[in-house]
This record gives structure tokens, sequence and C-alpha cells, in this order.
């Protein structure tokens, strides 16, 4: 591997005994003195306490270093001491015979005996502690300030120097990132992994803006171990080791000190603007530097897990500072400052630098832009849903690695455009729209690199950009997207993989491209099965948005029509327990009954027994088919969301249903199960989301998740019922069950089980609901949480409370979305990898929020 400077990482510092530095000083410099070892990565350093009371830094040069570099730094030093005689830097002195660095010959030594001849350099000791190893705390505001003017003083000092070891090629050298990515598959956390590709994404588009900042000598290693700070504790008092001094654009100086500072908990990334102020009131930035500022930090971040993997991985080499800490402890380190950066996005961050730099923010910003537009996200119904995730799962997988970020498109434009392209009242989700570029796992990622957990969109069921999911769409685009009319192994291989979780005879499928045209088949399908075309939904229910099957979709449906009637929702089961039963996927083969085998007994929190339940729901659905007779309409079939989404997430138990479902078949009508929100597991308890509510579905109809972005809709029946229809009607849709489509839906189920993700939606969700009922304990606003597995619905007071939850979240990074008839519940739905920290991280905003809408 070619990286430039990260040989000289190998180098050792030579051995020297106390004696012998003790003998240096006096032969080459006069002075009677004893020697104590201090720290020194590639140089080896001595304190020298002199006969006259005075302290200095003795150091035999690295032997492996460059003459050219040696000869620099003592360059630099005389030349920051005329430059700023007051700045605390280290002075250096030169030997009797006025050499600079002095030369010597040291005795026997390594294997071969040999002599060693080595460079030395005597210079002032500095006192005082270093930041990094101070006992109290973090560093005050005024520290960090006073720290950042002295690393501006030191940077005015070096204005005008040039010397030729400015272009030593430096490992850590934000410039040479790209030749460290080989190293990036040998780190060992994924996560990590990804952390790190994301950081070094933008680094083509920040090299070429890097080549357009004024540029000089900077000292380019400003960390916590070189940076000296007084006994007070509150002023930076010395700048010591000018080993990595470059020629860069000078805003690199500053940023390095801040990535340091954030990895190593020096400062926290609320602080950090000080450091910069304190930098910018000696040494002014402009508009260009800062706006780097972001990339520059992130990639330094990133370059310094690269080169402490690579030191792992070269045996021999010093780990240097941080020898003593474990790697995997080191890389979460890292991660957590990259995660701390990219939860507060780059917009907002750099908006904060500016102001600290005393710059103007532009008035084309981010949050001027976001005021426009209908906040559509909280109009409560599922097209709302459809919109984002659209955005979602289409940007997330189009935009790959490489791949320019747009953070210099003004928002604000790119607003206009699409209200002239899609028209005004075309939906746009949250009050502070979301220009989405890139998803991973439940992160998405904004053009202004801001990060939000998505805890909203189900589309990416197996998460985001999911690689697996990824390659076999593209390697199958790459080869032949077809349609069903010719042979094709993988549609066949899919059928035969999703009825094997099926009740035995649901046994044969049509492919649609949504989950409205799923609906919108099978409800044709009941039609003609049954000779009826009377309906019963739920209220608020939403099936899609073809014409038949809007009129099945309260929810949207100005007026429903008079084909169809709408069962009320369970009360019971406002407050059911979430059971904590394991998922097993030979259960979900099984023929789920239209029975109560597995019904919660007893009565709920909100004194409605489940009994009561199902007795108000066989009074209900009794009614219904009544009402539509008198109408003139026998049913043709029950269309129900397992989940019961847009009616207000609910999670009865089994008894509820099962008169609906007994009433449903006495009237001759198929029930369809509509599994576009609860299909593949996310209950949690169940592959599919019938057999957690107890009833035995004639038609199952998948969307949204099954092909985790790729459109893909599926119609799952008896074959002798979907034979008969393809024979009437000689149903073919052009892209439906095409070969993508096809392994897209087959890496979905290999990513399910590989992943353990059905399980992981039983412990997590668990685990979220019981988090989120502490919240109801909390805060009265909070009035249920319900729902199961990674289904989740938080009730609150009203609609505009909901409004504000829903925005105040998204403004701290968190993306959720709201449900029910009255739109007062929080409908959490993430991708199927949220994992406890995740929810952990949503309920402390959660609780942020609530806490502001209280006071
Ligand atoms: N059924 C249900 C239960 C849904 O939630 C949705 C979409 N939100 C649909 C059907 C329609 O799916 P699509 O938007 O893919 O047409």
């Amino acid at each position: 591997m070619n990286v430039p400077g990260l040989l000289a990482l190998r180098g050792q510092p030579p051995r020297v005994t106390l004696s012998e530095a003790e003998d240096v000083a006096r032969t080459l410099y006069g002075l009677t003195a004893r020697a104590a070892v201090l720290d020194g990565e590639r140089d080896r350093n001595f304190r020298l306490d002199t006969s006259d009371g005075s302290r200095l830094v003795l150091k035999f040069i690295d032997p492996e270093a460059d003459d050219i570099v040696v000869a620099g730094q003592s360059a630099a030093l005389i030349h920051i001491a005329e430059q700023n005689p007051q700045l605390r830097v280290p002075r250096v002195i030169r030997t009797q015979s006025a050499a600079e660095p002095g030369v010597v010959e040291l005795g026997a030594r390594g294997d071969r005996n040999t002599p060693l001849s080595c460079r030395v350099r005597l210079v002032t000791y500095l006192p005082g502690r270093l930041i990094q190893n101070r006992s109290v705390g973090l560093p005050n505001g005024q520290l960090l300030r006073s720290t950042g003017h002295e690393i501006a003083q030191l940077d005015r000092a070096l204005a005008g120097f040039f010397h030729p070891a400015l272009a030593q090629p430096i490992v850590w050298d934000v410039r040479h990132a790209q030749s460290l990515l080989p190293v990036l598959p040998q780190v060992r956390s994924a996560t990590v992994q990804r952390l790190l590709g994301n950081a070094l994404d933008p680094i083509e588009q920040l090299l070429v803006r890097l080549r357009g900042l004024r540029s000089q000598a900077i000292h380019g290693d400003c960390h916590g171990r070189n940076l000296i700070v007084s006994d007070e504790g509150d002023a930076c008092v010395g700048i010591i080791d000018l080993g990595d001094m470059i020629h860069a654009p000078l805003v690199l100086e500053i940023a390095v000190t801040m990535a340091e500072f954030l990895v190593d908990g020096v400062a926290s990334i609320d602080a950090i603007p000080q450091l910069l102020a304190g930098y910018t009131s000696a040494q002014p930035l402009d508009h260009a530097d800062i706006n780097v500022l972001y990339d520059l930090i992130t990639t330094r971040i990133a370059i310094s897990v690269l080169i402490q993997t690579w030191r792992e991985r070269n045996a021999g080499v010093s780990t240097g500072a941080n020898a003593s800490a474990d790697s995997n402890g080191l890389e979460e380190t890292f991660a957590k400052a990259l995660d701390a950066l990219a939860s507060r996005g780059r917009t907002r961050l750099i908006e904060q630098w500016l102001d600290a730099a005393g710059l103007a923010v532009p008035a084309h910003g981010p949050t001027a832009a976001m005021s426009h537009g209908p906040t559509a996200a909280m109009s409560h119904g599922p097209a709302t849903a459809a919109g984002a995730e659209a955005a979602a799962a289409g940007d997330g997988v189009t935009v790959g690695r490489g791949s320019a970020p747009h953070a210099d498109l003004p928002p604000g434009d790119l607003l206009r455009r699409r209200r002239t392209a899609l028209g005004a009242n075309a939906e746009l989700s949250y009050d502070r729209p979301l220009h989405l570029v890139r998803g991973d796992g439940v992160w998405v990622y904004t053009a202004d690199g801001e990060r939000l957990l998505d805890v909203y969109n189900n589309v990416p069921h197996v998460g985001h950009a999911h690689p697996v999911v990824v390659a076999a769409i593209a390697e199958q685009a790459k080869r032949i997207a077809s349609n069903t009319r010719y042979l094709d192994e993988r549609i066949v291989d899919y059928v035969e993989r999703l009825t094997a979780t099926l009740p035995p005879d649901l046994d044969a499928c049509l492919f649609v491209n949504s989950g409205s045209e799923a609906n919108d088949i099978a409800w044709r399908i009941a039609k003609s099965h049954t000779g009826h075309d009377g309906a019963l939904v739920m209220t608020h229910a939403y099936h899609g948005i073809t014409d038949a099957v809007t009129a099945l979709s309260p929810a949207i449906c100005a007026k429903v029509p008079p084909h169809v009637e709408q069962l009320a929702a369970p009360v019971a089961a406002r407050h059911a327990a979430s059971p904590t039963a394991g998922y097993t996927p030979s259960a979900t083969a099984g023929r789920a009954p239209d029975a109560t085998a597995a019904a919660t007994q007893g009565a709920s929190p909100n004194g409605v027994t489940v009994e009561a339940d199902a007795a108000a729901a066989e009074a209900d659905v009794a009614t219904a088919i009544a009402r539509l007779a008198t109408r003139g309409f026998k049913p043709a079939a029950l269309m129900i969301d397992s989940a019961l989404t847009s009616t207000g997430i609910y999670d009865p138990s089994p008894s509820w249903i099962a008169p609906i479902a007994a009433a449903v078949r006495k009237a001759g009508a198929l029930i369809i199960g509509d599994e576009v929100q609860f299909g593949l597991g996310r209950s949690g308890s169940n592959f599919w989301g019938f057999a957690r509510r107890g009833y035995y579905p004639d038609i199952v109809t998948l969307g949204k998740p099954v092909g985790n972005g790729y459109p893909l809709g599926v119609v799952i029946t008896r074959r002798a019922i979907l034979e008969k229809f393809q024979r009437d009607t000689g149903f073919f849709s052009t892209f439906g069950g095409n070969p993508v489509a096809g392994a897209a839906g087959l890496a979905v189920l290999d990513v399910l089980e590989r992943e353990q993700l059905v399980d992981n939606a039983r412990t997590t969700g668990s685990y979220f609901i019981s988090k989120l009922r502490n919240l109801a304990a909390e805060f009265e606003a909070v009035r249920d949480v319900r729902g199961c597995g990674l289904m989740i619905g938080v009730e609150v007071t009203d609609r505009v409370l909901t409004k504000r939850l829903v925005n105040g979240l998204r403004d701290r990074g968190v993306l959720i979305g709201s449900e029910g008839p009255l739109g007062n519940v929080l409908k959490l739905r993430p991708p199927m990898p949220f994992r406890p920290e995740h929810a952990d991280v949503v309920v402390e905003a959660l609780t942020a929020v609530l806490s502001a809408a209280n006071s």
C-alpha cells in the first residue's frame, strides 16, 4: 500500500540512557544537568534540570527522520522566535559550536553493536500540564478560547515562513485521505466502517475546495497532547512538537484541534465553537474556510481510525499515545465523535461555526428556506406517508459512494422548482422539509449532511440501502429486466419461498407494483369469486390510491360510497399487553384459526374487557352487514390491515376479530388480509400479521416492505381462485414480478432470516414500548402506548400537540409520523434493524419535546 508518510510511523525512538543524555548535555551544550525521561512518539526526549535551576528538553531525533524535515523544524522555531518572541513555543538552544541541530556519536548499540550517529536538539521547557491530562473536568470556555487564540498567534507568526520541509507527505494530512482507503475493509466494526465510508464520501469535492483556499505553514497537530495549560487551568500557555508542520490550507489548523478535542473528549460539540471563536479573534477566517470545516473534521477523524487500524495490523508499530486503549474501545470513541457530528448535521454546525467566527450566516440557509411549503407530514393521511417513503427509499438507493453531496444546492430553489414540477399541493413532510440523499440502515442523510434516525419508514424493511438487496437488484438489472411472460427462476423461487411461510392453501401469486394495485386486484377477485359487490373495512382504513381502493379507504375518501361499511376500532386493545412469546418461523406456516385460541383474558386498564370488546365487535359487524343489505349490497370482502395502522394502530386480542371473521364468512364474503404494513414480521411475534390477529385470509396483499424500496406488489391466494381470475381477465402486469423485483424480494427474505430481524422486532419492540410507557406515566399528555413489535402508536391529547411533537422530533434528528382518525397518534414504525440504542435516542428526544411542549 502506497501511503505517503505511513512508513514514518514505523520508526522507534532511539534508545538512549539517562547518563548518555546527561553526557550529551555536558559535552555539546556545556550544561551540568540531571535527566529524566519524557514521552515521545518518534524522538527520545529528556527533561534536563540544570545546576543553575533552569529546565530544558533534550531531544534525540528519530534517526529515520529526513534531514530536510529536521532542518525545517529548526528553521521554523527560529522564525517563530523572531516574529513573535512572546509566543510560548519551545526556543531552540544551539550547541556550544552554534550548531542546530547538534550531532553526537552514541556508543555501540543494536544487534550489530554499531555506534549510532544521532541528531540532537535542545529546547526550552514549557511548564504546565498537557490539556489532555488535566485532572479536573472538561476545559471551561475561557480555556478553549485561550487555546484557540494561542494557536492563531502561532499561525500568524508562521504566515511568512517557508521551507522545503513543509512539502513532506504526512499521513495525517487530510489531503492524503484517499490513500488510506485500502485500510477501510480492515476496520473491525462494520458500523464504524460505514461511518468512515460516509465521512470520506465528500473527499474528492473537498480536495477541490481546499485547493482554492488560502494556505501557509501550519503546526498541523495541535491536539491535547501538544497543548499546555496553566496551573490554574484557565489559559493555554504553550504549544509543543512542530514535527508535523506542513504547508496546507490555514483552516486545517483549527479543524485538527476541533477534531482531536471531540474525539479525545476534551471538548463537547456544544463547547467547540469557543475554541473557534478564540482562534478567529486573532486570525480571522472567511466563509470559504468555515464551509469546509465540517468535512475537514470528519475526514480527520476518519483517517485517525484508519491509521490506528493500519498500525495494529502492522506488528511492531508503536500505537503512540493510545497504546493502552483497546482498539474496539477506540473505534467506538471515534464513531461516537462522528455520530455526534452527523446528528447535529453539517448545516447546523456550519451555521454555529460561522457565528462563532463572527461571520454572517447566509440568508438562503436552510432555516429561511424551510419555512416554505405545506406541512403535509401532519395531514394525517397515509398518502403523506407514501410521499415521504418514496422520497426516502428512492434517494437512498440511487445515491452511492463517491457521489457529490448537493451541499451547495439552495434548498429554497429546489422547493420552488418542485412546486412547479410536482404541483403546489404535492405533499411534503415536516415544517422543515427534508432533502434526503442517502439512507443507511435506520439512518437517513440530508443534502446538508444532517443525519436523522428514521423511525417512520417501513419501505426499507431490512434497512435503507441494504447492501445485499442493492447488490441483488443491481446484479439482475445488469442482466435483464423482462416480464412474467418469459420463463425466469427468480420469481418462481420467490413464490415458493413466500408461500412456504403461509398457510398451505395460500399457494399462488399474482404480481403488481404497489400495495394499491395488489388491493385493487384482490378486490376484483373477491367480487368475481363471490358475485357480491359490498365491502367491509375498518373505520378510517387506508388501502391505496386506485379508484376502487380509494372507495375502500375512508381515511382519504371524502364520502364513503354506499357499497362500503366501516367497522369500529377495538376498544380494549387500547391497553392490551404486548405478548412476548418468541417467534418461530414454523408457527407462521400453519393455518391461523378464525378463533380465540390465543385470546387475552380479562379487563384492560381502561376497564373494557376483551369479552366486552368481542361482543361489541359481533354486534357492530352484524349491523354493518345489515346496513349494506338495506342498500342492496352483499359483502364480497372484509379488507383489513392487520396492524390497523390508519385506524390508530391497535393490537387487539384474537377474540376481537373472531366474531367479525365468523360473520363475514357466514355472509359469503372473503377476507382480504392487507399485509402491506404488518407483513414480513413487523409484529415481532409472527411472520404474518393475520396470524397475530388470529384470522385466516383468503387473499393476502403485500406491498411496500417486500422489495425494500424496489416496487413490488403481491397478491397471494388459492391457486383455483387465481387461475379462474387469470382465465376471466387475461391478467398481465408489465412490470409486476419482473426478475429484478424477484431478486429484490428474495434478497429481503434472505436478510430478514440471516439478521434475525423478526426476533429483533420483538425484543426491541418490547423494550421500546416499555420505555414509552414510562413516558406515559411521566407526561399527562401521553394517553396511551400501544402496538407490538416495531409498529407502535403513542396516543397524545390532540392533533396540535401531535404536530408539535412530530416537528420537534424532526428538529432533533428523529423522524416519526402521525396516524388515526383524530390525527393524535404518533406513528413509530422504523426499519426492522432498529435496536434498543435507537429506541433510547427516540425516548430521549421525545422526553425533551414533551417537556418543551409542557412549558
Ligand atoms: N395498504 C396499506 C395498509 C397501506 O398502508 C398502504 C400504503 N400506505 C397501501 C395499502 C398502499 O400501498 P402503495 O402506496 O404502495 O400503493
